[in-house]
């Protein structure tokens, strides 16, 4: 493992790893953290998702008597993220614009490995240190959802998976995924129109009586797929309609969540023949970690005395980090430089990298000394 966090990201993003093809990563960094005296476990949630490889974790002891720190990342890739060639030019390493970069979350894994390295070759006592590494997190968190996170003992934890280096996610909305099916009768467009039920008809007026886009500050629906019908001359008898709605107050969720369903249930009332199925399914939860609560009062103190300008702020995604909340673990989510992710002019800053490493390495110094 190189000594160099650049030329270590350098390394990792040379070794595909799209979701559900993860394999070789988690080969590669079971050998990196048993080099730094990690106890390493994988997990058998590759099975369970069709993948190849499952999660990651890993123990480092330490000589200090605390519960463990955790530091989180993923390291599936989204697409097309197959073949990166990195160009490095003015202190940016990019794409040559056919793939990402896969700075999302390779940025993260790079920081928290070489800033654990650095600790640990230092020689210096430390807190026993935690880290998971998830996959599939791009296709809906499926990692940490099937992880056993009974095997976490960590007082708190960061996920690396964000911006800025220096940007803190204190909260994250919850998400609910709707499916809608909207049954009509089919019938013969031009011969007997009278004797059909137009579900896409239905489904139009369904979907214009709902709450959509952003509702308040803190909450937000969508409709974002819809299909149905078969041929110009038949009145369509099904039409399926997707969606989703967030919201950081879980009563507000409900609500909205609610009301988009009540748009439905009036507008079929209105037609006769025509019927509904409704799915609503809570994907993750929301959290909120308060500025005064000790994973962000630490965070700060690190990032202070690395002369890195710190942010607290709410984001508007699910990550890994809400799946861990949920299950007990307080987590916040910092920033690591990745920048335009999931495109191909993704970028990172060279210092970035080094700033997210420097990071992690204050953060287990800091939480080590600690009362
Ligand atoms: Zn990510």
């Amino acid at each position: 493992m190189s000594n160099d966090v650049i030329q270590y990201f350098l390394e990792l993003i040379a070794i595909d790893s799209e979701s559900l093809d993860e394999r070789a990563m988690m080969d590669r960094l079971r050998a990196d953290l048993e080099s730094l005296g990690a106890r390493v476990e994988e997990d058998n949630t590759g099975k369970s998702i069709n993948g190849n490889a499952g999660n990651l974790y890993a123990l480092i002891p330490g000589k200090i008597d605390k519960k463990p720190i955790l530091f989180c990342s993923h390291v599936d890739t989204v697409r097309p993220g197959i073949g990166i060639k990195a160009i490095r030019e003015n202190g940016i390493i990019r794409t040559d614009g056919t793939t990402v970069l896969g700075g999302d979350d390779k940025s993260g894994v790079a920081e928290i490995v070489q800033g654990i390295r650095r600790i640990v070759q230092s020689g210096q006592d430390h807190a026993p240190i935690e880290i998971l590494f998830t996959v599939a997190e791009e296709i809906g968190l499926l990692g940490a959802k099937h992880f056993d996170k009974n095997k976490l003992t960590s007082a708190f934890g960061y996920a690396f998976d964000s911006h800025r280096v220096g940007e803190l996610d204190v909260g994250a909305p919850a998400q609910n995924s709707i499916k809608i099916e909207i049954f009509g009768k089919e019938a013969h467009a031009g011969v007997e129109p009278e004797k059909g039920v137009n579900a896409i008809r239905v489904a139009s007026e369904a979907i214009s009586a709902m709450p959509l886009g952003r509702i308040d500050h803190e909450t937000t629906c969508n409709i974002g797929i819809i299909g149905g019908g078969t041929a110009t001359n038949i009145v369509p008898n099904r039409v399926l309609a997707m969606g989703e709605a967030r919201s950081h107050n879980a009563a507000k969720l409900e609500r909205v969540t609610a009301q988009m369903r009540q748009a439905v249930e009036d507008t079929v009332q209105k037609h006769e023949g025509a019927s509904y199925e409704w799915t609503a399914k809570q994907e993750y939860a929301s959290f909120r970690i308060g500025d005064e609560q000790q994973p962000v009062q630490l965070a700060l103190e690190a990032l202070k005395n690395l002369g890195i300008k710190s942010e607290t702020k709410v984001g508007g995604g699910g990550s890994d980090a809400n799946i861990l909340n949920a299950a007990g673990t307080q987590m916040i989510i910092c920033g690591t430089g990745m920048n335009k992710v999931h495109t191909v002019d993704e970028d990172i800053e060279e210092e970035e990298l080094k700033r997210g490493a420097a990071f992690v390495e204050e953060l287990i110094r800091l939480y080590s000394q600690g009362e």
